[in-house]
């Protein structure tokens, strides 16, 4: 009797400290939110045929906090939960066409710079004209930011983001499909939304390595996305040898570790000027 009670009190506990940590959490996006602290590090992403970074991506970063440091992977569920995603993308989305306006002021040939949008964005009305509210206040031409969705934000308001994708494409806001072959991989979505880019999830480009059945479904996805004109993104990519079996599929455009990390806008710039080539 006194085991099976201590465990569930033991499991209690539990719940309890994990409550607390998302409250905890919870209040310090907040607190970043009203203050602007968040910091919006940038991953180059090297382009196969001439060994240049035209593109990044935008990820989410905390800083120092009384917590220690806390990752996305932690706090971006939380924030979803909360809601405060909304408010957090637009000002990343308000951060990254600065750093683009900066970029194309001082002459990068720049292709553009990706944000994650998560489904509760797409909950929002007025998405759409928001952000081209933003992208007017600072002056870019919309095709400067490229939108990441995964397929499970498709898979669960299809006709919602169907429609306002397709404003947004209308007036020239491109989208990739983030983390493609770790969800539902639904063809459909690749037929009928308006995506420019694939990104293979680093899951199926470690798996190739060692899996020839893998490699080869890989590589025919990739040529045959890249026929149809959908351009291609190797993720995750740490070693030569996934570099090597990514270029062998025809991808691209790649990212990962091995040529760039996620870093701060002062470090990421001098990729996207064109001067950091490998
Ligand atoms: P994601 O969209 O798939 O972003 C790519 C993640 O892979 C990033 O993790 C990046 O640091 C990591 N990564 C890049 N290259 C490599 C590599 O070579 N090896 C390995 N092991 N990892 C690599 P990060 O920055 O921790 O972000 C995790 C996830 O959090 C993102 O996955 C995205 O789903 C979410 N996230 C981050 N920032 C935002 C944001 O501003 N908005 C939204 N909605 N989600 C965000
Ligand atoms: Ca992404
Ligand atoms: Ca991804
Ligand atoms: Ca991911």
């Amino acid at each position: 009797k006194e085991g099976s009670t201590g465990r569930v009190v033991v499991c209690d506990d539990r719940m309890v400290a994990r409550m607390k940590r998302k409250h905890a959490v919870t209040e310090i996006l907040k607190e970043e939110l009203l203050n602007q602290g968040f910091e919006v590090y940038y991953q180059p992403i090297y382009r196969c045929k001439d060994g240049g970074f035209p593109v990044a991506e935008a990820l989410l970063r905390l800083p120092d906090t009384p917590l220690g440091p806390i990752y996305p992977d932690e706090f971006i569920p939380i924030a979803e939960e909360t809601g405060l995603i909304v408010q957090m993308t637009y000002l990343v989305l308000a951060k990254v066409c600065k750093f683009v306006r900066r970029l194309l002021d001082e002459g990068a040939k720049l292709e553009g710079v990706s944000v994650n949008l998560s489904v509760l964005q797409f909950m929002q009305r007025d998405l759409a004209d928001h952000i081209a509210e933003i992208l007017d206040y600072y002056q870019i031409p919309a095709r400067f930011i490229k939108l990441e969705i995964t397929e499970s934000v498709v898979a669960s308001n299809y006709e919602a983001v169907l429609s306002v994708m397709e404003k947004l494409a209308k007036k020239g806001v491109q989208f990739a499909l983030d983390d493609f072959g770790t969800g539902y991989s639904n063809l459909s979505y690749v037929m009928h939304l308006p995506v420019d880019m694939v990104k293979i999830d680093r899951s199926l480009i470690w798996s190739s390595l060692n899996n020839d059945r893998c490699a080869t479904l890989v590589e025919a996805v990739s040529r045959t996305f890249g026929q149809a004109g959908i351009r291609m993104i190797a993720e995750g990519v740490e070693t030569g040898e996934q570099a090597a079996f990514a270029q062998r599929c025809g991808i691209e455009l790649i990212q990962g570790f091995l040529y760039a990390k996620p870093m701060p806008q002062e470090e990421a710039l001098p990729y996207l000027m064109g001067v950091k080539e490998l």
